[in-house]
């Protein structure tokens, strides 16, 4: 077996591997499982079908298949558990949350810029990691519940909390607005990039929406999210070509209520971003619109590996902090508040537990970004 990467747990980033459970037509398939992990290591094994424990026969697979695995990867967190009736490996979301969003929720009350990406092929898992269900919330709505929470705890005569969301998504290197308000026929207008001297990137004309309760960031969220994908239809797309990046903006204001006046203020910046599928960044046999597309994704995934891989070697010269090649994409353009600097990131790479190719991408790039 050759280990991949080994990753010290300390540092600004954490990586992180998430497999979903088996689909109702993968276990009528009788798809084998390919995966085993050690939690208490951070291992996760990728196994070729040959692997003891997989479900099915090795009959019928070509022979190449069989020169395929094991490979072993360390990540921070390897998350698995398995479902005593079904055999299915699965995370479930509050243990997700007590793992990594909770922390990163307490960085940004520490006033640090945090920022949780979900990776992986169409299917694994991203949008489930991220939004989740009714039932089952993913981490944006779980972090927003406690954020609100915390705020009313931590409120007092002089501590005052404001809290801004923003909703965008980069299409083929251009951003659109996930909140404005927009006719569902019309062409999505792309925003403008611009650069202030303070404050760096940002999106011109760009909507902002404060929030007061769960209850509002939830609509947001819900409004976006149907936005993102009447646009993919308009663009003729699908949303898993598109990045979203959803914001909040969390400013802790203390005052002096006897001046009246503020002594301290605080910002910081809480972001999730639910990557393009990895696949699509495969544009082979593609031509036209797609190859471009593939093209574009292929660049900002590669960049943010790129930047992320920078940014996770501890002592970084000043030399060196220069080469970060944040301009080489929107989205790693974009985010160089949250990335790098006074801030935290999060790789989530989500993987299926029974396809091979996919999976060993998804684990190869995650550990490079270590
Ligand atoms: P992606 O956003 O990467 O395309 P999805 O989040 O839509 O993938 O997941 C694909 C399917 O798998 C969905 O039906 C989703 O509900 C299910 N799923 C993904 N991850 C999990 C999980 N950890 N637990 C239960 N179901 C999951």
């Amino acid at each position: 077996i050759s280990t991949d990467s080994i990753s010290s747990g300390q540092g600004n980033v954490k990586v992180l591997v998430r497999a979903r459970p088996f689909l109702q037509r993968e276990i009528a398939a009788g798809s084998p499982c390919l995966l085993s992990m050690n939690s208490d290591t951070g291992t996760t094994t990728l196994h070729s079908e040959e692997f003891p424990g997989a479900s099915s026969t090795l009959d019928g697979f070509p022979l190449q298949n069989r020169t395929k695995g094991p490979r072993e990867f360390v990540f921070d967190e390897s998350l698995w558990s398995v479902d005593e009736s079904t055999k299915n490996p699965f995370v479930g979301q509050e243990q997700l949350y007590a793992t990594t969003g909770k922390e990163f929720l307490d960085h940004s009350f520490s006033g640090y810029n945090t920022c949780i990406f979900a990776y992986g092929q169409t299917g694994s898992g991203k949008s489930y990691t991220m939004i989740g269900t009714e039932k089952d919330p993913g981490i944006i709505p779980q972090t927003c519940y406690d954020l609100f929470q915390r705020v009313k705890r931590m409120t007092t005569r002089t501590t005052a909390f404001t809290v801004k969301v923003t909703f965008f998504e980069i299409y083929n290197e251009n951003v659109y607005d996930l909140l404005a308000p927009r006719t569902t026929t019309s062409q999505p207008v792309p925003l403008k990039v611009r650069e202030s001297p303070v404050d760096g990137p940002y999106v011109k004309d760009l909507s902002s929406h404060a929030v007061h309760d769960f209850r509002e960031v939830e609509e947001l969220l819900k409004i976006g999210n149907k936005q993102r994908a009447t646009a993919a239809t308009n663009m003729n797309s699908s949303s898993s070509r598109s990045h979203a990046v959803f914001t909040l903006n969390l400013k802790k204001i203390e005052s002096d209520p006897v001046l009246d006046e503020t002594t301290e203020e605080m910002n910081s910046r809480v972001r999730f971003v639910d990557l393009a599928g990895s696949e699509r960044a495969n544009s082979t046999g593609a031509s036209g619109s797609r190859l471009r597309e593939g093209a574009n994704i292929n660049r900002s995934l590669t960049t943010l590996g790129r930047v992320i891989n920078i940014l996770s070697e501890s002592a970084l010269s000043s030399k060196k902090k220069d080469l970060v090649p944040y301009r080489d994409s929107t989205l790693t353009w974009l985010l160089k508040d949250s990335l790098g600097g006074n801030s935290k990131t999060a790789m989530i790479a989500c993987i299926s537990p029974c396809d091979y190719d996919e999976t060993l991408s998804t684990l190869r790039y995650a550990s490079q970004a270590k």
